[in-house]
């Protein structure tokens, strides 16, 4: 196949615009770009695969009566998908690394857990800094000991299921839940594709996991909500649990931080990126 398209970028004067668009609308049956200037002109631009339907198209609008400027070009062609791809390189999250399923065997793979998550519509590819720093904070408190292999988690909002994956590759056992019914189809298809055993992927809220408690509580959802589930969040911690909530702004973290002292939850632990904000019990 020919590895360029056709350009017609058509500036078109206020009095000749209504006669390009009836001949657009006759001839460009795949649609076109239209732009209002602030002179008062109109631009359009219309790309085809095919030469001979410009050539048409451009000669029916040389024919028009009014001031019509007409350029024609030859662009390559994208490669959409290798474009779409290069957006989602390897972030790299403590001793967790997320990453897409074609660098599943990249360098930054290598001695560190990765996590493998297929880019869907789903949060959650690492590249958002409150993903990063509930990685971490989960990094961390391994490493720290305080939290172990056998132990249980809760991923409230799991998204993608990266935070549980991520649980589940250090040795945890444990349920992500989320209102988004995509969002609960993409977490199950990244638990299998990592392999995980001892991930449920359950649709709802806080309502799903009802009466259980857990080691872990890791909460990446918006400040709102987070306030609002204030008293369900804290019941689903067990006595000694940790808890990471994220997903809320730096300006944010003192409202959020005092609905949670409102439960009894002594002061957390700030971790900051950027304006975004985790909060740490633990
Ligand atoms: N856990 C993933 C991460 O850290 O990248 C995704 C986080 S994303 C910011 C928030 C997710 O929480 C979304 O998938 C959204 O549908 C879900 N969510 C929002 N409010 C929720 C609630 N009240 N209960 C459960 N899930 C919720």
């Amino acid at each position: 196949m020919d590895n360029t398209l056709v350009r017609l970028d058509i500036l078109a004067s206020e009095e000749a615009a209504e006669d390009v668009v009836g001949v657009l609308a006759m001839l460009a049956e795949d649609g076109w770009e239209e732009d209002d200037l602030p002179t008062g002109e109109t631009r359009f631009r219309v790309h085809s695969e095919d030469s001979a339907f410009a050539e048409r198209l451009e000669g029916a609008l040389r024919s028009l009566p009014g001031d019509v400027q007409i350029e024609r070009s030859a662009i390559a062609r994208q490669d959409w998908t290798s474009t779409w791809r290069q957006f989602f390189t390897p972030v790299v999250c403590g001793d967790f690394v997320v990453l897409p399923p074609w660098l599943s065997h990249c360098e930054e793979a290598r001695g560190r857990k990765p996590i493998v998550i297929e880019p869907k519509s789903a949060f959650g590819t690492g590249h958002h800094a409150t993903t990063a720093l509930c990685l971490g904070a989960i990094s961390s408190l391994l490493e720290q000991g305080r939290l172990r292999a056998g132990q249980s988690f809760l991923d409230l909002g799991t998204g993608s299921g990266v935070l549980g994956i991520g649980c589940c590759l250090s040795g945890l056992r444990g349920v992500g839940t989320d209102i988004d019914a995509l969002a609960v189809e993409n977490a199950r298809e990244n638990a299998a594709l990592n392999h995980v055993s001892g991930l449920e992927i359950l649709p709802g809220s806080t309502e799903a996991v009802r009466g259980r408690t857990f080691d872990l509580v890791v909460a990446n959802i918006l400040a709102q909500p987070l306030m609002a589930l204030a008293a369900d969040i804290v019941a689903l911690r067990g006595e000694h649990g940790a808890l990471v909530l994220s997903g809320l702004l730096e300006i944010q973290a003192d409202g959020v931080e005092a609905a949670y002292a409102a439960q009894g939850m002594p002061p957390a632990r700030r971790l900051v990126n950027g304006e975004w904000c985790a909060l740490v019990w633990a």
